[in-house]
């Protein structure tokens, strides 16, 4: 014990006030220049590294800053990059951008290329592209360089880290015949070029960040992984002094394990917190001279660590490292935690003291390894405490829910029947996902009201206006299925957490989401329950207006779970019933209201997929299925139910979802190929349909013709009269103009399909 070193593998990079996010905005406006972007980011590096070292951490990042995504800078790295963008007349920023999140302007017209989540949590990388005559090469002025030198200039020492390549070529996807393992050896010769470069600017270690090596790995992937790193050891021995660190995270490495050890790295990390069997693997060997970056901190969620729990952890470790071996480290970067709690300036000291976001964890990892023993007091005090209001009333509700409350009667193609007759809508329905656009506008309506500057009266009068608006426009526009449009709604989750009891919300944890796209997850806080409706009133108003259905708009318990920052002295299973109960009070409320489609969004639904399939149904679909069962099993027969889902990569879930028992559900397909559609086939699919006919997350406005393209494939799978036509996701974060003109060419196609035969 004592005096161990400290490290951590990445810092937030969106801005400590979300700098990033509003530099990039504006430039991608036109109204900064691209300079003055790049001194933003310097900024935000700078700030990252100095807190690391005030906090004396031993191994900082650098090159853990990203403009978008670490995934994509990699691609643009080795110059692993579509000939569509490279071919734009941009800058290599722009190009990156046009990457990124698509591309239409004067200088052409591009799609971006597809976004997945990034293993289990909520943020999305930019998936590469790969086709047959892609080489890798590296390209002058390297990232990881750059910023080690800029680092370096700061009188800081950092550690180069990357997404190493295995985990590149296990995540990319590939266009032509060639595999993962065809662009195995260029991939790595590039990798050595690079860490040849990076020795020359002085770095003494490169850490190489595998996590794909947590999925179940298959022999020929072992194959892969081994030779890759073999060669890549062999020749960077060979041509430099590097210290090389293999870095894993969000699992254990369980298949690989014996290999990792025997290859020779100076340092490897592993995960502690959600790697369930890393302190077993750690029982059967650790080379000598070997770190071990012992992820303990939890760098996913934001509750201060147990001194006395990480520390007997590792007392554990020690067993089996020598003590000087082991670096107190965090479990995965800490992108996925807010920058610090210092910025929170509402809640009180008492609910404060409980939390550790990015800056305050620096602070634990720096306690944890000098053993400080007015630290570990302090700390055993706050977990004395007891933190969690109790709520009976919803804990004897739990236990006495049985079957029946999961079971939705009568059976789904009986309902259909019975929907039928009362809507009555036209072949190929067309709707959206719930948000319009979220205007300056908006925005200040809210800001005002929340800080106390208009009345209530006032705040509801503004967003009565604009959903009168709003429907009014999906009525011009020809639109069946009618939405309210969500202007009272920051964030789906953030704003039914604010809303029920049990959350702790905070006024600036904002965690990257994807490119300049931040969220502030609520926390879970105690039992949860809602004590009155929550959008009962703006969706009766929103009826109202028009005489097509509205859709009710909620956010269902998974993925209100799944975006929360959950707790850790109950299981997930417990907060997800709780808070299913919360939701199912609403959803009858609505119905009462006469509201006759209730959407429950599961956009996060899949995200919590436990990272190895055999632990898929027993760890999360056994309850997480049920939980949304849960919050629609009373509703009567004709009210017709929605869910939505932020992905189409549901090919191997495919049963559970239909085992929701939804109506319908929408998700995203038109960023990925559609071999979902197949699935949805072969499985005989029950639940009707709304795969999104274009890509909301880019400005670019879809031609009638390339909808109904998409419409054409769909159908070619999908029996018709299961198919709704919709966007693949809400419109929230997108311009009123370019929303209008993709939504009429959304009807045309849809009206279009209605006429062919
Ligand atoms: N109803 C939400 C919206 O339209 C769904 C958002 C999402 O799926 N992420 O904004
Ligand atoms: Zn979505």
């Amino acid at each position: 014990m004592g005096n161990k070193k400290t490290s951590v593998i990445g810092f937030p990079r969106i801005g400590k006030n979300r700098e990033l996010k509003f530099a990039s905005e504006k430039f991608f406006k036109g109204e900064i220049s691209e300079a003055e972007l790049q001194k933003v980011a310097a900024d935000i590096r700078q700030y990252g590294w100095q807190k690391q070292k005030a906090a004396n951490i031993d191994f900082i990042p650098s090159n853990d800053f990203s403009f978008y995504d670490n995934v994509l800078d990699i691609a643009f790295l080795f110059d692993v990059v579509p000939e569509r963008y490279k071919n734009l007349n941009l800058s290599t920023l722009e190009k990156y951008f046009a990457a990124a999140h698509g591309y239409q302007g004067d200088k052409g017209d591009v799609k971006a290329l597809p976004m997945k989540k990034w293993f289990n949590t909520n943020y999305h990388y930019i998936v590469p592209e790969i086709d047959d005559a892609t080489e890798f090469k590296l390209v002058a002025d390297a990232k990881p360089v750059q910023e080690f030198n800029e680092a370096i200039a700061a009188g800081i020492e950092t550690v180069p880290s990357l997404i190493g390549p295995y985990t590149f070529l296990r995540l990319a996807r590939y266009n032509g015949q060639k595999k993962a393992k065809d662009f195995a050896a260029a991939a790595v010769n590039a990798y050595i070029e690079l860490a040849e470069k990076l020795a020359d600017a002085g770095a003494k270690w490169l850490a190489l960040a595998e996590p794909a090596l947590v999925f179940d790995i298959t022999e020929d992937e072992k194959r892969l992984f081994k030779s890759i790193y073999e060669f890549f050891l062999d020749q960077v021995r060979a041509k430099t002094s590097l210290k090389i660190a293999l870095q894993t995270y969000f699992g254990d490495i369980r298949d690989v394990y014996q290999d990792v050890i025997a290859l020779g790295f100076n340092a490897i990390g592993l995960d502690f917190v959600e790697g369930l069997k890393s302190l077993e693997l750690l029982k059967t060997g650790f080379p000598k001279n070997t770190l071990l970056l012992a992820g303990v901190v939890n760098g996913k969620n934001i509750w201060r660590a147990d001194y006395a729990q990480k520390n007997s952890l590792l007392a554990e470790i020690e067993k089996y490292v020598v003590t000087e071996n082991v670096v107190v480290g965090t479990s995965c970067s800490l992108l996925h935690v807010p920058y610090t709690v210092a910025a929170e300036t509402k809640l009180p000291a008492e609910t404060l003291q409980h939390f550790a976001f990015a800056e305050e964890k620096l602070t634990e990892l720096a306690e944890l390894a000098s053993g400080d023993d007015a630290a570990l007091e302090k700390n055993k005090a706050l977990f004395a405490t007891t933190r969690v209001k109790e709520n009976s009333a919803v804990q004897g509700q739990l236990s006495t829910l049985t079957d029946a409350d999961f079971e939705r009667k009568p059976s789904r193609l009986e309902r259909r029947e019975v929907q039928k007759k009362r809507f009555n809508l036209p072949a190929f329905p067309t709707t959206t996902i719930g948000s319009f656009p979220q205007t300056a506008e908006v925005r200040a309506n809210r800001a005002a009201f929340r800080k106390g500057e208009i009345t209530c009266e006032q705040y509801v009068e503004f967003n009565r206006k604009k959903i009168a608006e709003c429907i009014k426009l999906q009525e011009e526009i020809g639109l069946d299925v009618i939405v309210h449009g969500e202007f009272e709604r920051n964030d789906m989750v953030e704003y039914f957490g604010s809303k029920i009891d049990g959350f702790v919300f905070t006024q600036n944890a904002w965690v990257q989401s994807y490119g300049t796209r931040c969220v502030k997850p609520p926390i879970v806080w105690g039992d949860v329950s809602r004590s009155a409706p929550i959008t009962v009133e703006w969706s009766v108003f929103a009826q109202s207006c028009t005489n097509k259905p509205v859709k009710g708009m909620l956010t269902g318990p998974v993925t209100i779970l799944n975006w929360s920052f959950p707790r850790e002295d109950v299981s997930l299973k417990t907060q997800a019933q709780q808070i299913g109960l919360a939701i199912r009070d609403e959803v009858l409320d609505l119905e009462k209201n006469g509201i006759k489609i209730i959407q429950i969004d599961e956009a996060a639904l899949r995200e919590k997929l436990p990272l190895r399939k055999s632990d898929w149904h027993k760890e999360y679909l056994d309850w997480a299925i049920p939980a949304f069962r849960l919050v629609h099993a009373k509703v009567k027969p004709e009210t017709q139910i929605h869910t939505h889902m932020c992905y189409s990569e549901f090919n191997d879930i495919v049963r559970d979802i239909d085992n929701m028992d939804a109506d319908v559900i929408t998700f995203e397909a038109s960023r990925s190929d559609l071999k979902l559609l197949d699935a949805l086939n072969e499985a005989h699919f029950e639940t009707q349909v709304g795969p999104g006919v274009y890509d909301i997350h880019s400005p670019r406005v879809p031609s009638e013709k390339e909808i109904v393209d998409a419409l054409h494939k769909i159908i070619a799978k999908v029996p018709r009269q299961n198919v709704w036509v919709n966007p693949d996701c809400g419109l929230k974060t997108r311009g009123e103009t370019e929303t209008t003109a993709s939504l009429k060419n959304l009807v045309a196609a849809a009206k279009k399909l209605r006429e062919e035969k």
